[in-house]
């Protein structure tokens, strides 16, 4: 046996590949909400939070509305969405930036406050490499099945919204994404959209995101209490809502499939319990910026988190394998299901189903020749320290592989 062997026999090929570094990978949270909506806080007072929590970017993204332009508000009405006494938005706001920041106005004998856009206090945060706030908005349909939120990413200009619930909720999907794909033509900016909270008010089934192929992103996660994440008796949970609907475009429609976004929909910031800091997605974009980010999400060089993150991230085309390791915390261990659906499955416990289950920091899996796709929920030990949903534990969740 030749050194060259013997070193081989020692150290297996799999072991000599380049692992894909990804502890550098861009934190964020693309769904938000202040007070330009129903927040309950001002956008600065918001952006301060993440960007003091070890975020590289969030999204602020309000219903139907970008913050540019005069919006005021009144002192009563902001007051009247605290939920705790003595940490409000305002005084919080003239503690963070000064006395003078808040502009206010008398109107009607009613006192009010002037918002801030987000060009106004944009530079107060944003550095490069280091900070970043995206333009973004929840465009808030309704349609017949109830409430169709799709967030639009890196807009320029607010994406109209459809109230009108007599619309086919399949419809109203198409005509947002219309929208965006519109604006993006026209301005030349790299647009996505990611559906929210499917099972909010039980609007949306896995087959119409299924069904709307050019919708390639949905929340696998999202913070908000409110929204069903676990489903209920008869109705799956929004881990299941991506198995079936990507089941259905990889083996029926030949169409891309979803790629899944955690995020906060936070809407609280000093009492409430719709708070920040729960949901994110980890990108390994070149760049800290619009284009880039969302030029490496559409290629799935993302994943979403809840508490778990990632040391490395491979995919090995030809031996269709999935490697990664996890970067662990203190008495913290680590369980990876490695979920599927195999190709001409039709029963219920065949789509999603749990090909293997791996225990430990590093993961390798090869994707079985029958599959349809292959993707990976990993779940910690630890509770989450902000749980949404009862006995949360902290997770992330990777994008399907081996489906092209
Ligand atoms: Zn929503
Ligand atoms: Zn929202």
């Amino acid at each position: 046996m030749n050194r060259y062997l013997l070193f081989l026999a020692v150290f297996p090929l799999t072991l000599l590949k380049a692992e894909t570094d990804v502890s550098d990978w861009f934190r964020g949270n693309t769904h938000t909400h202040s007070l330009w909506s129903d927040g309950n806080d001002f956008p600065e007072n918001i952006v301060d939070w993440y960007h003091l929590n070890g975020y590289h970017f969030v999204a602020l993204s309000d219903h139907d509305i970008l913050a540019e332009g005069e919006k005021m508000m009144s002192v009563d009405k902001i007051k009247s969405r605290q939920r705790a006494i003595g940490h409000g938005a305002i005084p919080k706001c003239e503690a963070r930036f000064g006395k003078d920041w808040i502009q206010r106005k008398t109107v009607d004998g009613k006192e009010m406050i002037v918002l801030k856009t987000l060009e106004e206090f944009r530079g107060e945060f944003e550095e490069p490499g280091k900070f970043y706030i995206m333009t973004a908005e929840e465009v808030s349909n309704n349609s017949t099945t109830g409430p169709v939120h799709i967030n639009a990413l890196n807009v320029e200009t607010v994406i109209p919204s459809n109230k009108d619930k007599t619309v086919d909720t399949r419809e109203v999907m198409r005509r947002t994404l219309r929208a965006v794909a519109e604006q993006a033509e026209k301005t030349g900016k790299t647009i996505i959209t990611h559906l929210n909270h499917p099972n909010f008010q039980w609007a949306i089934k896995a087959e119409d995101i299924a069904a709307v192929t050019e919708e390639h992103f949905f929340e696998v996660y999202n913070g908000h209490p409110g929204i069903n994440h676990l489903g209920k008796e008869g109705v799956p949970g929004d881990e299941k809502i991506w198995d079936i609907a990507n089941t259905i475009r990889l083996g029926e429609l030949d169409a891309h499939p979803l790629f899944g976004v955690a995020t906060d929909d936070s809407h609280t910031y000093h009492g409430g319990d719709v708070s920040p800091g729960r949901g994110w997605i980890m990108v390994g974009a070149e760049k800290l910026d619009g284009d880039s980010l969302i030029n490496a999400m559409k290629k799935g060089d993302f994943y979403a988190s809840s508490g778990v993150y990632l040391k490395s991230l491979d995919y090995d085309k030809a031996s269709r394998t999935l490697s990664f390791k996890i970067k662990p915390g203190y008495g913290e261990s680590f369980t990876t299901q490695l979920i599927g659906t195999r190709k001409g499955a039709t029963k219920d416990v065949e789509i999603g189903e749990i090909f293997g289950t791996i225990k430990g920091q590093t993961v390798s899996f090869t994707v079985p020749d029958d599959a349809l796709y292959l993707r990976a929920t990993i779940t910690s030990s630890k509770p989450h320290h902000n749980p949404s949903f009862k006995d949360q534990k902290k997770q992330a969740w990777l994008q399907p592989v081996g489906w092209r």
